[in-house]
């Protein structure tokens, strides 16, 4: 079979692109599928300031423009392209992107999560102007600020304690009355004297588009259908992710949400497929650590190959 690859990697975020760098430097010639999210999560986010080796922080999408630069001057080949289906049956493995049919020896998976949105009007115009899907990311930004956190399961519970470090008051507003969060995080929010609730409320809208940063929110009480301006410098949303992995079911194990089930950090259970950062790991979520797991896995992918003699 002709054009076989050693390397297929797929999703451009931070996971991606060090898996890119590692099997370039190799000199494995990887093929990096970016998706439709080129740089994942980061390339929503302003300034990075917990990726070590920068004491000033940087912008989100700088960081993984340079990642990506630094995986190219390798040899890293970068394609704009979204996998539509996979066939990890047989090696080589078969992938179709786009129109096209690709082979690959082994595969990389850094596809990613997705951040659950809420689907407001105005939303994905302000992301990195108040709304964020990452505490851990974008707190530090609203310090001596009040802040809304959406969401009634552990990530909500988690956003909102940590936010209190930096915000006046923290709001949680839930769709419902009763919590799926666990009860010891739910009490440690609820003791925590900086956090309110606000429950049956959903969120309409967001304000301020005109002004590029987050005033306020329209809320409706779906019980009674009151609807009132709720002002606020910041929207989280702490909904869920949605792990970009759909096109493995029934060839991959993955957990009830979907998470890719990985053995020994990245292995999944095909020989020469491994998984690595957020579309396998629930827990952590960071850049730092998806970088890492990246890097594992494009180790494993060399050490596979050379196992094999190729
Ligand atoms: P989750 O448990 O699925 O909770 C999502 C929450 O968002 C639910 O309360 C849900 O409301 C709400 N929600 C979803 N879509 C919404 C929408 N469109 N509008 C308004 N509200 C919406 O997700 P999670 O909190 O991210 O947790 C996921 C898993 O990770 C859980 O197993 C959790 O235990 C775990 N986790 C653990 C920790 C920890 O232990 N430190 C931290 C974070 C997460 P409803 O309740 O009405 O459905």
């Amino acid at each position: 079979m002709e054009n076989v690859r050693n390397v297929v990697i797929i999703g451009s975020g931070c996971a991606g692109h060090t898996a890119a760098l590692y099997t370039a430097r190799a000199n494995l010639k990887p093929l990096l599928l970016e998706g439709h999210e080129p740089g994942g999560q980061l390339s929503l986010t302003t300034l990075v300031e917990n990726f070590p080796g920068f004491p000033e922080g940087i912008q989100g999408p700088e960081l993984v423009e340079n990642m990506r630069k630094q995986a190219t001057r390798f040899g890293a080949e970068y394609k704009h392209g979204h996998v539509t289906s996979a066939d990890l049956s047989q090696r080589p493995f078969k992938l179709h992107v786009s129109h096209e049919v690709v082979h690959t020896k082994t595969l990389i998976i850094a596809s990613g999560a997705s951040a659950r949105w809420l689907g407001l009007p105005h939303e994905q115009q302000l992301i990195g102007h108040g709304v964020s899907s990452c505490a851990t990311c974008d707190g530090f930004f609203f310090s001596g600020k009040e802040i809304v956190v959406i969401g009634g399961g552990d990530s909500a519970m988690e956003e909102a304690t940590f936010l209190t470090r930096f915000a006046t008051k923290v709001t949680i507003i839930h769709r419902r009355e009763s919590f799926r969060a666990s009860k010891i995080m739910l009490e440690r929010a609820q003791n925590n004297p900086k956090i309110q609730f606000l429950t049956d409320t959903v969120v309409e809208d967001v304000y301020d588009v005109n002004h590029k940063e987050v005033t306020g929110l329209k809320l409706r009480n779906v019980k009674t259908g009151k609807v009132w301006d709720f002002p606020t410098s910041a929207l989280f949303l702490g909904i869920g992710h949605i792990p970009n992995a759909k096109i493995f079911e029934g060839q991959l194990d993955a957990d009830a949400d979907g998470y890719l089930k990985t053995t020994k950090y990245v292995f999944t259970k095909v020989h020469g497929v491994y998984a690595c950062g957020d579309v396998q790991d629930r827990r952590y979520r960071q850049a730092i650590t998806a970088a890492g797991t990246g890097c594992m896995a494009a180790l494993e992918a060399e050490k596979f190959l050379e196992e094999q003699g190729s």
